[in-house]
C-alpha cells in the first residue's frame, strides 16, 4: 500500500498504486436545486452507449430520488452500514477509515456484490418523500423543509483513487493521462466481476451477453474534441457543467469547475468519506434534511448552502451559473463584465455569451400600431 493525498479528506489515505495524478482532470458538477427528473440525461446516454444485448438494465447515468430510491438497490445504505460509522473532526479533516483501509483481510477494498434482482428498479422510490406526506393545500415555507427529497443525477465519477482499479486483478481498468477519465480495457477484461463489487457508488457493470464489465466512458469521443458529455449537453434542466478540475492550491478563478469547488465552496463531493476522491461535485438542495446532507456530502454542507443563498449578492459567480447549459462546448474560462457572462475554448476564443438578467419587456394589452389586443390565452 501507498500513501497518497486525499483533498476531500484533508488527509493522506492508503492506496495499491503510487500517488500519481492526471495531467487534468474531467469533472462534472450538478446543481441539485434545479434537477426535474426528466430522465434526459439516462436516455441521452442509453440510447449514445447502451442499448445493446446485455445493456437491459445498464445505466451508466442515472437518476435516483433521495432518501428512498437507489439503483442498484440501497447501494449507499449499503456500503454505508458495512463502513459503520466514521468522524470528521472540527477542522473538516475526516478521521475515519476508508473503504480501502476498512477492507477485510486479503482483500483490496470493502464491497458488495448486488444480486441481479438489485438491478432491476432503476426508478424504484421516485417521488417518495421523506417527513410524512404532502396533503393538498400543505404550504411548506421554513427551510430546510420537514417534508423533502431531491433528485440525485449520478455518472461514474472517475475517481482520482478508483476503487474498481484497485480491485481488478487483470490490471484492465487505466485511467487516462490526459483526462483523468476511468476505462476498462475490454480486450484484457475477463469478467471476473471484482470492479463491480469494489465500486461503492455501483457505476461498474457486468454484461451477461459479452460476460465483461463494463462502465461510463465519460463520453472521451466528444470530450477529445472538445465537446461535453451526451448526459451533460441533453440536461433539460441545464444543471450540469462539465470541465477539469485542479488540485487545490493550482485552482484557477476563472476556471468554471474550479470557481464553483474551491474558490466559492459552492459544490462538494458525493460521499467523500468513502476515500476515492470521486470527481463529481454537487451544489446540495437548499430544502434538503441538513443531517441527511452531511452524511452525503460531508461537513462544508452549510457553507455550500449559505453560499448558494448569498448569490443574488455575487454576480461573478451569478453569471456563471448562467452559463450553465448554454453550449455544447467544454468552457475552459469564463468571465462576466457589465451583466453578460462569457464562455471562452481552451484557445481564449469565445464561445458563447448570455445576458445575466434577461430583458423583461412588457406589452400593452392593446396594439394600437397593429389593431390587435393581447391577452392570456386559457
Ligand atoms: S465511480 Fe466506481 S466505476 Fe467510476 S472510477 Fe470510481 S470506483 Fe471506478
Ligand atoms: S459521461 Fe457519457 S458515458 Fe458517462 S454517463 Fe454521461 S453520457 Fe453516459
Ligand atoms: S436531464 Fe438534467 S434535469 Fe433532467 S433528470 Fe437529468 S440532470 Fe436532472
Amino acid at each position: 500500500m501507498s500513501k497518497v493525498k486525499n483533498w476531500h479528506l484533508g488527509r493522506e489515505i492508503e492506496y495499491p498504486y503510487d500517488d500519481h495524478r492526471p495531467k487534468r482532470q474531467w469533472a462534472i458538477v450538478f446543481d441539485l436545486n434545479k434537477c426535474i427528473a426528466c430522465q434526459t440525461c439516462t436516455l441521452a446516454c442509453k440510447t449514445t452507449w447502451t442499448s445493446g444485448k446485455g445493456q437491459e438494465y445498464m445505466f451508466w447515468n442515472n437518476v435516483e430520488t433521495k432518501p428512498w430510491g437507489g439503483y442498484p438497490l440501497a447501494w449507499d445504505l449499503r456500503i454505508l452500514e458495512k463502513l459503520g460509522r466514521q468522524d470528521w473532526g472540527a477542522k473538516g479533516e475526516y478521521l475515519g477509515k476508508t473503504l480501502i483501509e476498512a477492507a477485510p483481510p486479503n482483500e483490496r477494498v470493502l464491497h458488495f456484490f448486488p444480486t441481479d434482482e438489485d438491478w432491476m428498479y432503476p426508478n424504484v422510490g421516485e417521488d417518495d418523500c421523506a417527513g410524512g406526506t404532502v396533503d393538498g393545500g400543505m404550504h411548506l415555507d421554513a427551510l430546510p423543509h420537514d417534508r423533502w427529497f431531491f433528485y440525485l443525477p449520478r455518472t461514474c465519477a472517475h475517481c482520482t483513487y478508483p476503487a474498481c482499479l484497485a480491485a481488478c486483478p487483470r490490471k484492465a481498468i487505466y485511467k487516462r493521462e490526459e483526462d483523468g477519465i476511468v476505462l476498462i480495457d475490454q480486450a484484457r477484461c475477463k469478467g471476473y466481476g471484482e470492479c463491480v463489487r469494489a465500486c461503492p457508488y455501483k457505476k461498474s457493470m457486468y454484461n451477461p451477453y459479452t460476460r465483461i464489465s463494463e462502465k461510463c466512458i465519460g463520453c472521451y469521443p466528444a470530450v477529445e474534441q472538445g465537446i461535453q458529455p451526451q448526459c451533460v449537453v441533453n440536461c433539460i434542466g441545464k444543471i450540469r457543467v462539465m470541465g477539469f478540475i485542479s488540485p487545490p492550491g493550482q485552482s484557477r478563478r476563472d476556471n468554471p469547475v474550479d470557481y464553483l469547488v474551491h474558490e466559492k465552496g459552492l459544490a462538494l463531493p458525493y460521499y467523500p468519506q468513502l476515500g476515492l476522491e470521486p470527481n463529481i461535485y454537487y451544489i446540495p438542495p437548499i430544502h434538503a434534511d441538513r443531517d441527511y446532507l452531511k452524511q452525503m456530502f460531508g461537513p462544508r454542507v452549510e457553507d455550500a448552502i449559505k453560499a448558494y443563498r448569498e448569490l443574488p449578492d455575487d454576480p461573478r459567480a451569478q453569471g456563471l451559473l448562467c452559463l450553465i447549459g448554454s453550449t455544447d462546448r467544454i468552457i475552459h474560462k469564463f468571465d462576466v463584465k457589465q451583466g453578460t457572462a462569457f464562455g471562452y475554448d481552451e484557445q481564449g476564443a469565445e464561445l458563447v455569451r448570455v445576458p445575466v438578467t434577461e430583458t423583461v419587456i412588457e406589452r400593452a394589452a392593446f396594439d394600437s400600431k397593429l389593431g390587435a389586443a393581447r391577452h392570456n390565452t386559457p
